[in-house]
């Protein structure tokens, strides 16, 4: 079984600058880990913090994982790569007055076998999809809390003034608390990984038909095609993991 991995960012209509970052690589065993980072802060700032987090997060989880890794051990392990980087962050904000608020949203996978295991802190979401559509992630932001306590609806929160503020961010305090989760992944399914300038420029069924394009590079594109269709106003990254039998 290997993972093939497909992945696209994009700066969209209206932003002057992209400051989402990713990285997706093959790890030994045909395991395979992927990161995605939407950094926020002024000027450079939330580019430094999302590219920042991105090789941070990378470096610890390729020179750390193991073959063979237990569920509980996966998430582990992306959950110390998401603290260490934190730490360094927040001290270069501390440090740096133009730095000084930077931040970035995380979501990672980590997937051996059929097994994915996720860990995410921010706004920047994970959803598996196959017959259906899943999020798999639970947005840390104002608009979830208040959804989850019944006091906006549904059609609210996608116009709501402030759709954009996360309540945990990686960078922004001393410390970050990470949620993790684990799926089984079905031959047919994939695993996408993506930012707000997607989940909120794009209705569910409009990424479930865009993700079930049979060739999946096509299919990174056409997500990006229909967020930027819907308007486009933030910056978009996707990537796309799912399960092939190796040939030869
Ligand atoms: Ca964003």
């Amino acid at each position: 079984m290997a993972v093939i991995i497909n992945s696209k960012t994009d700066i969209g209509l209206v932003r002057s600058s992209n400051q989402d970052a990713f990285f997706a690589a093959e790890l030994e065993g045909g395991a395979a880990f992927a990161v995605v980072c939407d950094g926020m802060g002024g000027a450079n700032a939330g580019n430094i913090a999302s590219e920042t987090a991105v090789r941070l997060i990378s470096e610890y989880v390729v020179h750390s994982f193991r073959l063979g890794m237990d569920s509980f051990e996966a998430e582990k392990l992306l959950k110390n790569a998401i603290t260490s980087a934190n730490i360094e962050i927040y001290g270069m904000a501390q440090k740096d007055p133009e730095l000084n608020g930077m931040g970035t949203t995380a979501v990672t996978a980590l997937v051996e076998g059929d097994r994915a295991v996720i860990v995410h802190v921010g706004d920047s979401r994970a959803y598996i999809a196959g017959k259906e559509l899943a999020q798999l992630t639970r947005d840390h932001s104002v608009v979830q809390s208040l959804l989850e306590s019944g006091k906006i609806t549904p059609e609210d929160a996608k116009s709501h003034p402030r759709k954009n503020v996360i309540t945990r961010a990686l960078g922004a305090e001393q410390e970050v608390i990470s949620d993790g989760t684990e799926v089984t992944l079905k031959e047919g399914e994939s695993l996408l990984l993506c930012t707000d300038g997607l989940s909120g420029f794009a209705e569910p069924s409009e990424i479930l038909g865009a993700i079930n394009i049979e060739d999946k590079a096509a299919a990174v594109e056409e997500l990006v095609r229909i967020a930027k269709s819907n308007g486009g106003g933030d910056n978009i990254t996707v990537v796309l993991l799912g399960l092939s039998e190796r040939k030869g």
